[in-house]
């Protein structure tokens, strides 16, 4: 009983116990992943935004080199259409200038009045300008460096290679009308014999065979377009002292928005403390094209100590610019601080919602633990129930089971009784039958041999009982042997045995008896017989045969030796006893 209890209880109770502590223990396993999480992202944090850094230093190094190169790559056309624009409008202002006077003014004052109008056209300090050649190469309108040339000739001049290029302008603008031409020429206030590479546009004038002309040094444009690139990623955010600067390989210092007294020096004759270390390093960047992360000390603009610096150094494409970026290691930790900070208010966060979340799924799981475990009680009374009407059902059909055998082993023995009664006693008379005689006879066979005990045995058969039955019924016959049966079996002695040896013939054994004790005992019931009143005409009388069993008798022979007996019996007139000393046997 003891054991069914604890199992009940660990049934019903199991479920409420074991699933809200599964459940606890889930969250206190999330709780410290979470924690060592924590603490790991805590670890790596330093390192993880050094790297962040680094990643976006190469990233703003790039991007600004391909600015760079685009940039660059822009140059010529920018040129190009610098340029034609300039000519053009020249052109415009002539153009209209014609339209308005060329009725009016002669063909000389005109082409003066034009002359004049263009002639303050310059740009980038006198070195572009608007020229006026005709197509014999004659000069008219020139800068002011050659104003001396205005009215002559310079078919012939030769550039630095040797090109006859007023030659070329004319010979376009007469096959196409314009075009451009790279060349060289001499710059104002330069070197006369010195020529610099320049591209030139030529547009011929229309109404007289004048061409327009104008170019710019190539040196010059790229300065000017470096100016605006400078100017352009210096205003690139500049977040954490994370500025872009560039030198060139000449080693000037193009761009240093940290410092911007920097600018314009050159490295190689620098008074700066630190930037000669640096010169063989970006001599072999730019050489090799190669580049890298270096790790330096500079000067933090707001503490204005010497701090570690990491910066990206990178040569652009195309250009002899080598560009960097670089942030301080000290403004990487007071990030870190802030991350450290930002990650601890989120870990608090999610610690707030994780237990709202982890005791809301403990309730959940408190009341589904209480539903089974509830479910789980209702089946096992169930179970138990039908469990104990089994067991009701069972006890009462093994009780009636157990009637059942009773009843039937009492019937049986009664019916073993009767067997054994009609076994061995006769049906009508009620005396021991032939079947009892055999048995009982069998017996005292053996007990002569065996103890030398001798016994008797008396035959008789009733006289002319056929005639009895003839003349007063069979039922008067059955009568008249049950009322002899009973006589014979009352008057016989205790040890003494009556048997219905078959229809209407008898045997009697009489153990210990001899043969005259027989003689006796079988007159008396001769003559109790012969006595009787049965109710008949003539009285009813019975022949019998007596012999002692004798050493060398048997079953058959003694049997044998009564019937001759008793048939001697009824030679001699019926009603008579014969024994064996009557009869020489
Ligand atoms: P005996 O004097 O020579 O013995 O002549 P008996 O007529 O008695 O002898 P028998 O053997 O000729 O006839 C025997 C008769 O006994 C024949 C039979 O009908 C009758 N009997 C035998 N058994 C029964 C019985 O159980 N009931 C009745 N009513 N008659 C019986
Ligand atoms: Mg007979
Ligand atoms: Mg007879």
């Amino acid at each position: 009983m003891r054991t069914k209890s604890n199992i009940f209880s660990i049934l019903i109770l199991g479920p409420v116990f074991i699933i809200p502590t599964l459940v606890v223990f889930l969250l206190v396993s999330s709780f410290q992943t979470e924690e060592r999480h924590f603490k790991k992202s805590l670890q790596t944090l330093e390192m993880t935004i050094i790297e962040k850094n680094k990643k976006r230093i190469l990233e703003k190094v790039n991007s600004t080199s391909d600015l760079i190169s685009y940039e660059k790559s822009l140059i010529e056309q920018e040129l190009h259409e610098r340029i034609k624009q300039r000519v053009d409008d020249a052109k415009k202002i002539a153009l209209n200038l014609y339209t308005q006077y060329h009725t009016s003014l002669s063909q000389q004052q005109l082409k003066r009045i034009i002359v004049d109008a263009i002639r303050p056209l310059v740009w980038n300090n006198g070195e572009s300008f608007i020229w006026i050649l005709d197509f014999n190469g004659v000069f008219y309108l020139a800068p002011d460096y050659l104003r001396h040339l205005e009215g002559h000739s310079i078919i012939d001049f030769k550039d630095a290679t040797g090109r006859e290029i007023i030659k070329e302008e004319i010979a376009l603008c007469r096959s196409t009308g314009e075009g451009f031409l790279w060349d060289t020429f001499t710059k104002p206030e330069q070197d006369p014999n010195r020529q610099y590479e320049q591209l030139a546009y030529v547009t011929a004038f229309g109404h007289y065979d004048w061409y327009f002309g104008s170019g710019e040094y190539l040196d010059t444009a790229i300065k000017k377009t470096d100016r605006m690139l400078l100017k352009k990623i210096s205003t690139i955010s500049s977040q954490n002292n994370e500025h872009i600067f560039i030198m060139n390989h000449q080693g000037d210092i193009l761009l240093h928005p940290l410092d911007p007294s920097l600018e314009g020096q050159n490295i190689h004759v620098s008074k700066h403390p630190h930037l000669a270390e640096f010169l063989p390093l970006f001599k072999a960047l730019l050489k090799e094209k190669r580049e890298e992360f270096i790790s330096y000390e500079w000067q933090h603009p707001v503490s204005k100590e010497f701090e570690q610096k990491i910066s990206y150094l990178k040569p652009t494409a195309d250009t002899d610019w080598l560009i960097g970026a670089g942030f301080f290691k000290s403004d990487v930790s007071e990030l870190i601080e802030t991350e450290k900070k930002r990650l601890a208010i989120i870990k608090h966060k999610s610690r707030k919602e994780m237990l709202f979340f982890g005791l809301l799924l403990v309730l959940i799981s408190l009341i589904v633990s209480l539903i089974i475990s509830r479910w789980i009680r209702k089946q096992f009374i169930i179970y138990e129930d039908r469990i104990q009407t089994s067991t009701t059902a069972l006890k009462k059909l093994n009780e009636s089971l157990e009637d059942k055998v009773k009843e039937r082993t009492l019937e049986l023995e009664e019916a073993n009784v009767l067997l054994e009664k009609l076994a061995t006693i006769d049906g009508l008379t009620q005396v021991y039958n032939r079947y009892f005689f055999m048995q009982k006879i069998q017996e005292e066979v053996k007990r002569f041999y065996r103890y030398h005990s001798t016994f008797s045995l008396i035959m008789f058969d009733l006289d002319y009982f056929k005639h009895i039955n003839d003349s007063y019924g069979h039922q008067k016959g059955d009568e008249i042997l049950v009322t002899i049966s009973r006589l014979i079996a009352n008057t016989l002695r205790e040890t003494d045995t009556l048997f219905r040896f078959g229809g209407e013939e008898f045997m009697v054994i009489l153990p210990e008896t001899a043969l005259d004790k027989a003689y006796e005992i079988a007159d008396r019931m001769r003559r109790l017989v012969e006595e009787n009143d049965f109710g008949l005409e003539s009285p009813t009388t019975i022949s019998m045969g007596v012999v002692e069993f004798q050493d060398g008798d048997s079953v058959d022979s003694i049997i044998s030796k009564a019937d001759t007996l008793l048939y001697h019996s009824k030679d001699e007139g019926r009603n008579n006893i014969s024994k064996m000393a009557d009869k020489e046997l």
